[in-house]
């Protein structure tokens, strides 16, 4: 590394200012970036009491040199910046000389340190900034920072420090964020003597993604990338499914370093839109990288926010990355990492419209996907679907083994009741005129029946689909409810459902019985801990009432913070879910074409819990299956 020399007190002003020390996080992040600064291969973080009474950051860095260990510890001292120019590109993570002075001034500290090719080292002893004397020391090549006590000489800053079990989480999140920026440098971190994390410094993001998160985070995480304008992106988003309640697991690093940004949010999250609800956010691990004059992270004291030359292609590569990991809806960095053929790795959740799938440059600029023509959902009377091949009964519909197209039309009546109606789905025309066989097949697919009473069986272009009937219908309740978003139709009960909730719930509901209303639950106490419902959504079962109301009093326990919109949503997705149960019964025909339209149109992919509601296989994985090929 260059010497280390005082900047020139004209570069020093440019430098955003800001306290660097605040609490053992900030010690340990400065420590941190100094030794992946040094091009250390690997470095141990060690803490005690929450990094209040010891923090040790031990390096195999290109270490110090003897004559600059002093001048390292004087305030805009560094050897990363020279001149204002450097500013412009801005390639370490440190550049403002300030850290090891700052905590060299309110600790005590304890450096050792030896250069790569010296053969000895030397150390240097300081107390609140004040430098001892160097002297020679048998060290092993790089750099040893210990820093005791911090703020033991400013009593009025020790009084604002939380407990050491809280401080010491703010480091452990620390020593998280700087270890996943570099997976090529191998991080232990001890805390209280126990070895917490240990990443192996392989270079691999999957690797250091499972070692500091285990793997059932790896494994709801999709592998993404994108590249192009100067911009690339890489590296993991989750499905929708294992998208979390709040944002603490969205990790950007641009060029290495961990940063906030709403922009990058903003970018991930709206390629989830169509999958996700409110109060729900997508995890993120992801690397963008571009050149260094195009990023100015001279804009925070604690360098944790930059600024963008080019916004847009920035917000652009981020955004098609997690958009096309989220089409092609593989996973699990987890079965990455285990190094072992995923089993499902030809079946993929549904996909929304494919060209969006498309290669980054063709993606560009249609950043929300093209919704087919929803007019194909309409519904055909009786007596029009009977001049139908598909009321006919037969194999015309060309399915094989002359399964397909049977109707359940009661001959006698007619009547076969409206499939939208069952479905929740708006029964559009009246006047329809079509032939749903034909409509289907002109909209390229084909509803082939139902298996196992659970799975609509349908072939779609090259490829064989199973829609999971119980997940669709949740969607398709749910999305109706939403639109009501007044108040749900409920239905009055001649008795009501009385029961005993636990004091907790009991108090619950009551508090609640305002939003409950709005979803269609009529409640009031009905004596000690008793809540009787005198009406209920008109969607769900009469049995399943309380049992909806209990699981509605366990998202409020647990979403306690959320604001009203979320904690209604959650409401919103158990009456779906009930509702749906309800409609658990065996579909015929018209019902099932009407799902599996929603489905192959976009407008249904997940579930409200977040669960892919199709599956494709395609007829090469068919082939390679019964060895065709
Ligand atoms: P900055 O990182 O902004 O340059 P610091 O106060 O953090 O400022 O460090 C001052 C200087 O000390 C650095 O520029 C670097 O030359 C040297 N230094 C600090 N930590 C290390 C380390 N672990 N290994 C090698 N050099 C270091
Ligand atoms: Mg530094």
């Amino acid at each position: 590394m260059a010497r280390i020399i005082e900047l020139d007190p004209h570069v020093a002003d440019l430098i955003a200012a800001g306290e660097v020390v605040e609490r053992p996080s900030s010690v340990v992040k400065e420590l941190m970036e100094n030794a992946i600064d040094a091009g250390a291969a690997a470095m141990t973080v060690e803490i005690k009491n929450g990094g209040m009474s010891y923090i040790r950051v031990t390096d195999d860095g290109c270490g110090i040199a003897g004559e600059d260990v002093k001048t390292a510890f004087l305030r805009h001292a560094t050897s990363k910046l020279r001149s204002e120019r450097d500013l412009e590109a801005i390639g370490t993570l440190g550049f403002r000389g300030e850290a090891l002075a700052a905590i060299a001034s309110v600790s005590r500290v304890e450096l050792t340190t030896r250069q790569r090719g010296e053969g000895e080292g030397v150390s240097l002893a300081l107390e609140a900034g004040a430098a001892g004397e160097r002297s020679p020391a048998g060290c092993p090549e790089g750099t040893t920072i210990i820093v005791r006590d911090l703020f033991f000489n400013t009593p009025a800053r020790l009084k604002f420090m939380k407990t050491d079990r809280a401080e010491g989480a703010g480091v452990s999140a620390a020593v998280v964020s700087c270890a996943l920026g570099r997976p090529d440098v191998s991080v232990k971190y001890i805390k209280d003597g126990k070895e917490e994390r240990h990443t192996p410094g392989d270079g691999r993001a999957e690797s250091c993604v499972y070692t500091l998160f285990g793997r059932e985070f790896a494994g709801g995480l999709m592998k993404c990338s994108s590249s192009g304008d100067g911009v690339e992106t890489s590296g993991f988003v989750s499905t929708p499914g294992a998208a979390r309640g709040n944002r603490g697991h969205q990790y950007f690093f641009v060029n290495g370093r961990c940063v906030k940004s709403k922009l990058l949010q903003a970018a991930l999250e709206q390629a989830y839109r169509n999958s996700l609800f409110t109060g729900r956010f997508p995890a993120c691990v992801l690397y963008i990288t571009m050149g260094a004059h195009l990023v100015d992270v001279n804009v925070h004291p604690a360098k944790t926010e930059v600024k963008f030359l080019y916004e847009k292609q920035v917000f652009d590569s981020v955004h098609y990355a997690a958009l096309s990991a989220l089409e092609r809806g593989e996973g699990g960095a987890a079965a990455v990492v285990a190094g072992r053929p995923r089993p499902e790795a030809d079946f993929r959740p549904a996909p929304q419209e494919r060209e969006t799938a498309a290669p980054y440059a063709a993606a560009r600029g249609t950043p929300s996907p093209p919704r087919e023509d929803q007019k194909f959902f309409r519904t055909v009377k009786a007596d029009e679907f009977r001049k139908t091949d598909a009321a006919r009964g037969g194999a015309r519909g060309a399915a094989p083994g002359g399964v397909a197209w049977r109707a359940s039309v009661d001959e006698a009546t007619g009547a076969y009741g409206r499939p939208g109606e069952q479905l929740g789905i708006p029964a559009a025309d009246e006047s329809g005129d079509a032939e749903l066989p034909g409509m289907a097949r002109r909209a390229g697919y084909r509803v082939i029946g139902e298996a196992l009473n659970t799975y609509i069986v349908a072939e779609r272009e090259d490829a064989l689909w199973l829609i999971d009937k119980h997940a669709a219908h949740e969607r398709v309740h749910f999305d109706r409810l939403k639109a009501e978003s007044g108040v749900v139709m409920s239905q009055a009960l001649l008795s009501p459902v009385i029961r005993e909730y636990g004091a907790q719930d009991a108090a619950l509901l009551l508090e609640n019985a305002e939003m409950l209303a709005r979803l269609g639950f009529e409640i009031e106490s009905f004596g000690g801990n008793a809540v009787a419902a005198r009406a209920i959504p008109s969607d769900i079962d009469v049995g399943d009432a309380a049992t909806a109301l209990e699981e509605i009093c366990e998202q409020l326990r647990s979403g306690g913070g959320a604001d009203t919109e979320s904690r209604r949503d959650a409401a919103l997705r158990t009456v779906a879910c009930k509702a749906a149960v309800k409609s658990g019964r065996r579909h015929d025909m018209r019902e099932l074409e009407a799902l599996a339209g929603r489905v192959f149109s976009g407008e249904v992919r997940y579930c409200p819990h977040g669960r892919p509601v199709a599956m494709e296989i395609s007829a090469s994985a068919l082939d390679r299956g019964f060895k065709r090929k």
